[in-house]
Parts: C-alpha cells; sequence; structure tokens
C-alpha cells in the first residue's frame, strides 16, 4: 500500500492564493529597507552550534530546549538558524566588514527553526525579515529603524499595532539591577516555576519573561531596570524615545519587557498586536553592541529587529487579488489550429502577455467555458478553416462580443487590446 505523507507537525506549505501576500510582504521590506540604505545577505540555513549558544545565551529557552541540533557525518555539530542576527554577525566578522568606513546595513528574510509546542501563530519553521545596523551607537539610529519598520506595517495596512520599548542597561548597570532583583526574588524563589527557579539562578531577568500567571504575581512589586540605569543609558534612552515623538511614532514604556535573547543591551523592544491571540508579537529588536566583539571583530555598536512574517501575514487582507489571472485564452479547434495556437501562445508570452490555451481538444463550448473560469478578458479562436484564410476570432469576453483579423497581425492586435 502506498504511504500518504504529511508535513512535519509545526511545519507547513504556504500555496497559491496565500503566497501572494508573502511575496507581496517580501517585495515590500525589499522596496522600503533599501529606500533606508540596506542591502541583503543571504546567510545560511545551518551554522556551527556554538554560534547559536554563544549569542543567543546559554539559559534561554531557545538554546536550552528549541533547537535543531544534530551531528553531521564528521561529527560536529551543527544547528538549523533559530533566528537570524547571530548568523549575520557571524557573517559580518568572518568578512572584516567591520573594515567599512562607515555604517553597514543589511536585511535578511528567510525560514527560521525552533522546536516549540505549535499552535496559532507559533511553528517550528517560521519565516522572518530581519534588518541589522552596524557601527553607530546614535540612538537617532534605534528610532529611525524602528520608525522604518513601523512604516513598513503602515505601508502593508496594518492597524491596531502597538510599540513596547525599554532599555535593558549595560554592563555598567545591569549587574546592580541584577543584584536588587535577586534581592527582592530570595525569599520568594520557591513560589516560582521549575523553569523560573532555573532562571533565578542564571538569568533572574529572564523571570519577568514567563508566561505563567502566578510568576507573574510573584515580580508583582519587583525593581525594574528602570530604577538602575546608569547614566549613559537614561541618555540613550531619552534620545531614543525624543527621536521617535520626532518620527510622531507613539510608544508604551514597559521596564518590564525583556527579550528572549541574551545578546540586547540598551533598547529593546517589541511590536504587539491587539488583534491577535497568545501569540501576539509581530517584531522584536533592539540594540546589542556587545556582540560583534563577542564574535571575534572589532568593538562595533549594532541595532536590529526581525519581523514574524507569519504572523504579519495573518493581519493583512487578501493579496491574491488574481495577479495571476491571464489575460488570453487560446482556444483552438483542429490539429493545425491547435499547433498555430502553440505558437501564438509562446509569441505572446515572448511580449510579457500573460496567456493559457487547452490541452484537452476540447469543444468551442468547453475551452470558453475554461476560459471564463480562468477569468480571461480575451479569447483568441483559431479553426483550422479560420487558418485556411489567414483570420482568427477574438472575442471579448466580458461583452461576448467577437471580432476577427488577420493572423498575420494578431501579436499586435492583442497587445493593443490589453495594455
Ligand atoms: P524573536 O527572534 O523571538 O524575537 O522573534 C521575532 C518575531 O518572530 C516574533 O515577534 C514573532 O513574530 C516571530 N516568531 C518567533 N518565533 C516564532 C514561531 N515559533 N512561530 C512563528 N513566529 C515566530
Amino acid at each position: 500500500m502506498s504511504t500518504k505523507y504529511q508535513s512535519v507537525k509545526g511545519v507547513k506549505d504556504i500555496l497559491p492564493g496565500e503566497v501572494e501576500k508573502w511575496q507581496y510582504m517580501e517585495k515590500t521590506a525589499r522596496e522600503l529597507f533599501e529606500l533606508y540604505g540596506f542591502s541583503e545577505v543571504r546567510i545560511p540555513i545551518f551554522e556551527k552550534t556554538s554560534v547559536f549558544m554563544r549569542s543567543i545565551g546559554e539559559t534561554t529557552d531557545i538554546v536550552e530546549k528549541e533547537m535543531y541540533t544534530f551531528n553531521d557525518r564528521s561529527g560536529d555539530s551543527l544547528t538549523l538558524r533559530p533566528e537570524g542576527t547571530a548568523s549575520v554577525v557571524r557573517s559580518y566578522v568572518e568578512h572584516g566588514l567591520y573594515n567599512s568606513p562607515s555604517i553597514v546595513k543589511l536585511y535578511y528574510m528567510g525560514p527560521m527553526f525552533r522546536s516549540e509546542r505549535p499552535q496559532a501563530g507559533r511553528y517550528r519553521q517560521f519565516y522572518q525579515i530581519g534588518a541589522e545596523v552596524f557601527g553607530t551607537e546614535n540612538p537617532e539610529i534605534d528610532a529611525e529603524v524602528i520608525g522604518m519598520l513601523m512604516r513598513y506595517f503602515e505601508k502593508l495596512g496594518i492597524k491596531g499595532l502597538e510599540l513596547e520599548v525599554n532599555s535593558l542597561g549595560c554592563d555598567v548597570c545591569r549587574p546592580k539591577f541584577r543584584e536588587a532583583l535577586l534581592e527582592f526574588l530570595k525569599e520568594k524563589k520557591n513560589l516560582l516555576c521549575e523553569d523560573c527557579q532555573r532562571r533565578f539562578e542564571r538569568n533572574p531577568m529572564r523571570i519577568f519573561d514567563c508566561k505563567s500567571t502566578n510568576c507573574h504575581e510573584v515580580t508583582n512589586g519587583a525593581p525594574t531596570i528602570e530604577g538602575y540605569r546608569c547614566e549613559n543609558c537614561k541618555r540613550h534612552f531619552d534620545t531614543t524615545l525624543f527621536y521617535l515623538d520626532r518620527l510622531k511614532i507613539s510608544y508604551i514604556k514597559n521596564p518590564k519587557l525583556v527579550r528572549g535573547l541574551d545578546y540586547y543591551t540598551k533598547t529593546a523592544f517589541e511590536i504587539i498586536s491587539k488583534d491577535m491571540g497568545a501569540q501576539n508579537a509581530i517584531a522584536g529588536g533592539g540594540r546589542y553592541d556587545k556582540l560583534v566583539e563577542d564574535f571575534g571583530g572589532s568593538p562595533t555598536p549594532a541595532f536590529g529587529f526581525a519581523i514574524g512574517v507569519d504572523r504579519t501575514a495573518s493581519l493583512i487582507g487578501d493579496k491574491s487579488h488574481s495577479s495571476l489571472t491571464p489575460a488570453v485564452f487560446m482556444a483552438a479547434l483542429g490539429d493545425r489550429a491547435n499547433q498555430k495556437a502553440f505558437e501564438l501562445v509562446d509569441s505572446l508570452r515572448q511580449k510579457g502577455i500573460r496567456v493559457e490555451k487547452d490541452y484537452e481538444n476540447g469543444s468551442l463550448k468547453s475551452q470558453l467555458r475554461k476560459a471564463n473560469k480562468f477569468g480571461v478578458r480575451y479569447t483568441v479562436i483559431l479553426g483550422d478553416n479560420e487558418i485556411d484564410r489567414g483570420k482568427v476570432v477574438v472575442r471579448d469576453m466580458s461583452v461576448s462580443q467577437q471580432e476577427e483579423t488577420d493572423i498575420s497581425k494578431i501579436i499586435e492586435f492583442i497587445i493593443e487590446k490589453v495594455k
């Protein structure tokens, strides 16, 4: 008996009808990001496992339980990329792009892989469009890049979004905050969930990100980074907000916002949709001023974001709008007519006209039915006797009217009609 296969759990096909939205999101991103001076980089689908472990952070959910890691035939540990930034930084350092005299702006798009529990808006293969800017600490860039992202969602016609921003501090101020948080949680440790008890030891800020309502309650009244930022981080954050105001972008300051990745310093943000269920974050990002150095490059501050394409797709209207509807259907009756139709289809396509034909030698009635199903405006009808007279019939399907023209002029005739 033959086996009927199904795709792997948490992984899906993007079929025609839906894929047009994806193409539209990709095209809009390319056009807009290039306007802001970004160039595309194509990063590999897999990297050495250590690339992700050390950048994303060994105690994050991603590294602890979500990576697709395998040994290749030579025994090297490789991982399907769970996100894009680590690979872009690896590439940036490997190719010495930090020697570039100016700021480097890169964008990428493609699939990411995380072994999460699948549910609506959460997949094991999902897609991101991301952008990274290397080479400046200036908070203008934080605001400008967040601004670009908000313009992107505007262009897609998505409403009901909220921008949440925070500053996670830096090596100077974050340790003091960590101490204060540990002090606060010390007595309450046993009330935390198992995951958070582990986080308590290794990465207590991540407790703010726990989905359990119980852990939420435990953190009620906990100190936040807000009271601990150093002067430098404070200034950076205030200036970022100042420039967001200049761009007329509204935001909510959320001092408990932490990201699922450890490499962020200073600015961190998320964009939330009010029209979605539990998985309502459609983009996130921030500043990561230490990562290039951690990867062996010369110290280079950086800022970036990633958009969740699957979730964004669920928020945009239908983009299929029959963009692939052919303009012309070629109906042929008889062998010689069919051969001529075959050639004409090729000639019209060479002129950039989308055209379909019948492959079943159907009756005129059935071919016209097909033409209607395709939704074409014009059907060219060729019969053997018309060919003998050097003529073809062109039927305007919208008004059911036909006219005859010379077969030698049919290409120009159609071009004139459809342009
Ligand atoms: P992150 O790198 O985790 O900040 O993710 C950035 C964006 O990617 C999120 O805001 C989501 O929109 C999207 N995303 C992350 N994980 C998944 C997933 N498992 N399935 C679908 N989208 C995801």
